[in-house]
């Protein structure tokens, strides 16, 4: 695979998208079908989860070769600290690279379920800039993407201390940011500024969810600490009684962010899609010339 800077370097809007892995045997066939269908747009690069814990982890792995080697994708698994020791974490990257991969989400994780705090493993990591540093030390050329918060990370004092860590990672060598899901641009503009004036030079990939129901954005906004915007919530609850109109909405709301997003100046946009293709198509459709 290419590594992602390289496409950066071209100086045209990358467009991606986020897959999990799926649980079992059917949902991988799910998948494949998915991201067929997905096949007729020319996204420049997609990535891959990484569970919490276990099977879900193997099929990162396998979801990844799915991707890059039978259907042709530029593929960036993603890699997290969660319950895993230095030399399995030196072995996970010896494997990812050995797999032909160059790209790498480089992640602390989320608690396994049931769990409320992250705890280090035996002989682990506890931030993901030390796991950028493993990747780096280990591999020079692996290009590694991280996470950034427009909204502050949920365990962080203030913006700025978490602005402090995404600076760590970044120094330790990531060559880009992805962030976490936000729906009103002004967050994210506010965010870009703020990175910059703090030294933060690398491009900054808006990460954007197009909503599918009005239960699931409600979940994630919870999760996510991110804000739902009145105007959006208030078209949600006219459209809540038909699912298909929440969608039409969720697809409108995010197709008006992405055009604003590039047309000031954004390097790209990831989506995260929860495996399905529709409102993927739609966008891309909706943003051809
Ligand atoms: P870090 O950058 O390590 O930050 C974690 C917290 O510690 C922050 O509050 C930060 O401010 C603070 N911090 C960092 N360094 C220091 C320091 N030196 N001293 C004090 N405080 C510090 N989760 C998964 O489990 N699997 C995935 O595949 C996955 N993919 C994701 C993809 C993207 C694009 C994003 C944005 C998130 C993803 N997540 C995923 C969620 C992520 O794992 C969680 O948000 C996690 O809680 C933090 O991970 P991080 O890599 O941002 O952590």
């Amino acid at each position: 695979d290419r590594p992602i800077s390289a496409l950066f370097a071209e100086n045209r809007p990358l467009r991606s998208l986020e897959f999990f892995p799926p649980k079992d045997d059917a949902g991988v066939e799910a998948l494949r079908q998915t991201a067929t269908a997905l096949k007729t747009i020319p996204w420049d690069f997609v990535s891959v989860t990484y569970g919490a814990g276990g099977t879900t982890r193997e099929r990162t792995a396998q979801i990844s070769r799915l991707l890059k080697d039978e259907l042709g994708f530029t593929v960036m698994p993603h890699l997290t600290c969660v319950g895993h020791s230095r030399a399995e974490l030196v072995a996970l990257a010896d494997q990812i690279y050995d797999g032909g991969f160059r790209n790498i989400m480089t992640l602390r994780g989320d608690p396994p379920k049931g769990a409320t705090e992250f705890t280090v493993a035996p002989d682990g990591l506890r931030y993901a800039n030390e796991l950028v540093t493993l990747l780096k030390t280990r591999h020079p050329d692996f290009c590694l993407g991280v996470g950034g918060y427009p909204e502050k990370h949920p365990e962080a004092v203030s913006l700025e201390a978490d602005l402090d860590a995404l600076k760590r990672k970044v120094d330790a060598g990531a060559a880009f940011i992805t962030t976490q899901l936000f729906f009103d641009n002004a967050i994210y503009h506010r965010f870009v500024d703020k990175c910059r004036a703090a030294g933060i030079i690398v491009p900054i990939v808006p990460g954007l969810m197009p909503v599918l129901s009005v239960k699931q954005v409600q979940r994630i906004a919870t999760l996510s600490g991110s804000v739902l915007p009145a105007q959006l919530a208030r078209r949600l609850e006219v459209a809540e009684v038909n699912p298909d109109v929440v969608e039409i909405i969720g697809i409108d709301w995010a197709l008006t962010q992405i055009r604003d997003l590039l047309a000031h100046g954004a390097p790209g946009y990831h989506l995260y899609i929860l495996n399905r293709a529709k409102s993927a198509l739609a966008l891309a459709a909706g943003l051809a010339a």
